[in-house]
């Protein structure tokens, strides 16, 4: 096993990123990679601990902890110590389909949770799960899993996200004929049109995506079910339907002057952004979703906002604000947030720290509720008015009190609206008759993924709600499991 002292002769070495003044004019990736020798060195600080939580993928107080999809950490971090890096990646292999994914844009609660973090900082996992599958990569490793033979039976997974991906994935390699079925005019989900290409290149979804077809899965681009194909016609040809749609029905502020142009939702702009970018070049200046000469607000301190600072700044916007009604969170874990929880911290994520390089602070404004969008005599935005509020939990919910004397008017040509996301937004699913939860997503358990409809499952985001690439993966094995049940009676799938 790893060397299990080496943590107190190495200290944690992150790739880190490329310099942030540089970065912000292109579009290329912003992370750094380590060299080999040196991934090894940080690979000998895992100390094989006897309860290893980094791969135990919980949910504790509502955030995830340890890797969702089960990573035998541990294990390859001991393969690539001793320069085994072909049976890491065997190791890898076993539990997660799209590793150069997750070892980009993953958030990593399993470094969160490694066991060495209680009293030094963690061991460096996700660079190390990179490393491994480009090394993979580079050296031909990675083939297209063709199965033996075919069983017969034809699966029709909805949506080419990581969920629909590795549903499709699985469900391949055990001989059932999949089709992907996708409305976008290109396959990948959030990871090909959501995520910017500054965290996730998209050459890098292309390549899982053409060899999944070379490992004889069907893609059909530009397909939507429900309105392009009937879902009746689905059923009668089809043994088992997978709905992997996604949650991308944006929630809304319904505040006075919400019709003023200028206000658009934070996929459209970073989708727009990407199109453009993907047909070749970046979204012309006069474009009404560019940023470029604008003063632009960002509703809504999460992930999705982050990436639109990040994209906002790309553009070439004037100024940048990024509003966020929660206060700010504390720089240190609270008695309540304790190991191995995820850290609920106040974190400078990567469109922050571009943005304070750019104009000298943190875009972001905590404990900010907006009033009203003010427009001009034309219709156009022209600004937006806010109120700093004082927040009180009370019967275990959030209630937002407006502090007299705070209001405040913001410049303002360009408005996203980064709020967060209220589920799948298909007509697709009234039409199946499938049943909803308490929060609009798509009813079914674990481990079954059915619905309501006999052969009829769902996973990913369109079942859990707006999460993350692992969590997605991680459904859509399980999914494909559960459909290869159903067929066969019996599965060998994980
Ligand atoms: C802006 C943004 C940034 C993010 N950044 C990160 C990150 O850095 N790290 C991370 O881990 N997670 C991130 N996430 C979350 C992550 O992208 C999602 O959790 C994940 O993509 C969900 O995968 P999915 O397969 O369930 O759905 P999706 O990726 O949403 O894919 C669903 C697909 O279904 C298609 N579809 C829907 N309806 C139909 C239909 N009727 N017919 C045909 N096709 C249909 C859609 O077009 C879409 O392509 C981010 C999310 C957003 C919005
Ligand atoms: S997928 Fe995420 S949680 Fe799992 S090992 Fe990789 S970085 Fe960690």
């Amino acid at each position: 096993m790893s060397k299990a002292i080496g943590f107190l002769h190495h200290s944690r070495e992150v790739p880190g990123e490329r310099p942030l003044v540089e970065r912000v004019g292109d579009w290329q990736p912003i992370q750094l990679h380590l060299p080999e020798e040196r991934l090894q060195t940080q690979a000998m600080r895992c100390m094989d601990c006897g309860i290893p939580f980094c791969h135990q993928g919980r949910v504790l107080n509502g955030m995830s902890t340890g890797c969702p999809i089960h990573n035998l950490i541990p294990e390859w971090n001991d393969l690539v110590y001793r320069g085994l890096w072909h049976e890491a990646y065997q190791r890898l292999e076993k539990t997660n389909n799209f590793p150069e994914f997750t070892g980009l844009v993953c958030p990593a609660p399993c470094e969160a949770s490694c066991t060495l973090g209680i009293t030094s900082p963690p061991v460096t996992i996700k660079p190390i799960e990179y490393a491994i599958i480009e090394k993979a990569w580079a050296e031909g490793w990675v083939r297209p899993q063709l199965p033996p033979q075919r069983t017969g039976q034809k699966v029709a997974v909805i949506g080419s996200g990581p969920a629909g991906l590795a549903c499709a994935d699985q469900l391949n390699r055990v001989g059932h004929s999949v089709t992907v079925y996708e409305r976008a005019d290109r396959i990948g989900g959030l990871l090909m049109v959501g995520i910017p290409n500054m965290k996730l290149d998209k050459r890098i979804v292309q390549r899982r995506v053409d060899l999944l077809r070379e490992a004889g899965i069907t893609f059909v681009t530009n397909v939507e079910i429900g309105r392009d194909v009937g879902v009746d016609g689905l059923r009668d040809e089809y043994g088992a339907v997978v709905l992997c749609v996604g949650a991308t029905r944006p929630r809304d502020l319904a505040i006075p002057g919400r019709h003023l142009s200028g206000i658009h939702w934070a996929m459209s702009f970073l989708q727009a952004s990407t199109h453009h970018l993907l047909n070749g070049e970046p979204l012309p200046a006069d474009h009404p979703l560019s940023a470029a000469g604008k003063d632009v607000i960002v509703i809504g301190g999460g992930d999705t906002g982050t990436d639109c600072v990040a994209t906002a700044l790309r553009h070439g916007c004037t100024s940048l604000t990024q509003l966020e009604i929660m206060t700010r969170p504390p720089d240190h874990r609270a008695a309540d947030n304790p190991w191995p929880q995820w850290p609920r911290t106040y974190k400078l994520d990567y469109g922050q720290a571009e943005a304070q390089a750019r104009f000298g602070q943190d875009p972001r404004a905590y404990g900010v509720m907006s009033t009203r969008f003010i427009g001009d005599e034309r219709g156009r935005l022209r600004g937006l008015e806010t109120v700093m509020v004082e927040q009180i939990g009370q019967n275990g919910r959030t209630e937002f009190y407006p502090i007299a004397g705070t209001e405040q008017e913001r410049p303002a040509q360009l408005i996203l609206l980064a709020l967060g996301f209220l589920g799948p937004e298909n007509p697709l699913l009234a039409q199946l008759g499938v049943n909803l939860d308490e929060r609009h997503n798509i009813q079914a358990g674990e481990p079954d993924y059915a619905t309501n409809v006999p052969g009829i499952f769902a996973a990913g985001d369109a079942r859990r709600g707006q999460s993350l690439v692992v969590w997605a993966i991680r459904e859509g094995r399980g999914a494909a499991r559960a459909v290869d049940q159903f067929l066969m009676g019996e599965t060998d799938l994980p």
